[in-house]
């Protein structure tokens, strides 16, 4: 998946770590960051490319994340822009290369936008202050902490006998078939969270829902949570059109091949239609 990196390894705790040349920096802007051109593609700019270009946004970067012995920081300043540079949403870290990069990156672009969110204390309205101590802001009139924000996701696999329901969403550019999925609700479990997705959005009733494996998803904030469960009950679905154009139930002959190399949903749906899942 996305963040199978092996043998690099990512080290996402706070740190307090000065920029070197060598390191690599986001600038983050409106959903968006800056990349610096190459011949066969993007990449992230260096510390050093920075130097180049502005110096002053060198004054205040902000440690994120190491992969290996390589630091990633955060600018949120905007740079006037250079021929060879250009901003890109962090989607573009799908198809970056190598991949350790790409979700360096992307995860890089996970705490820049909570850190863009998060300037002013919701509480008073007062500018925040990096912790020193830990990954959090911390507003230094009323003492208000924000960690970062992570929103968790349930996604289900639901199979009834030798088929699996495969869905499409009803709004998106995503015209794959996916699993059902959905956000956890505050005062939740992640069981509940499943039990309540699949009614809403199929009206079928399940069971003996066992955990599968969990992704970080930094495009959406999250960490999702892979589950697979049976069919209990009537396997007519009622789709809540609002959220699935379509939802199939699928013999692992009839399931195209996907994408299982990125996403814990291609994974899971590649899984089944190997016969792996019972
Ligand atoms: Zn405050």
């Amino acid at each position: 998946m996305f963040q199978d990196i092996e043998p690099h390894r990512i080290s996402c705790e706070f740190k307090p770590m000065q920029p070197t040349d060598a390191g690599y920096v986001v600038v983050y802007n409106h959903d968006s960051v800056l990349l610096k051109q190459e011949v066969n593609g993007f990449t992230l700019p260096t510390c050093a490319d920075l130097k180049r270009i502005q110096p002053g946004m060198l004054n205040d970067l902000q440690y994120l994340l190491s992969v290996d012995d390589n630091a990633f920081f955060l600018s949120l300043q905007k740079p006037s822009l250079q021929p060879g540079f250009v901003f890109k949403s962090p989607q573009i870290f799908r198809k970056l290369s190598p991949t350790w990069l790409a979700f360096a990156g992307a995860t890089a672009a996970h705490l820049g936008r909570w850190y863009e969110q998060r300037r002013f204390c919701g509480r008073c309205g007062a500018t925040l202050s990096h912790k020193p101590d830990e990954r959090a802001l911390v507003c230094r009139e009323c003492g208000l902490t924000e960690y970062p924000k992570i929103s968790p996701v349930v996604i289900v696999g639901i199979i009834n006998n030798d088929k699996l329901l495969l869905t499409k969403a009803a709004a998106g550019v995503y015209r794959r078939y996916a699993l059902v999925a959905g956000y956890v609700e505050i005062g939740e479990t992640l069981e509940a969270a499943v039990r309540r997705e699949v009614m809403e959005e199929t009206g079928l009733r399940i069971k003996n829902i066992r955990y599968y494996k969990s992704q970080p998803w930094p495009f959406s904030s999250s960490v999702l949570a892979g589950f697979f469960a049976d069919l209990d009950g009537p396997d007519t679905v009622t789709l809540d059109t609002r959220e699935l154009a379509e939802a199939v139930w699928l013999k692992p002959t009839e399931i195209p091949e996907g994408e299982p190399n990125f996403s814990l949903t291609g994974e899971m749906i590649e899984a089944f239609r190997r016969g792996l899942i019972t």
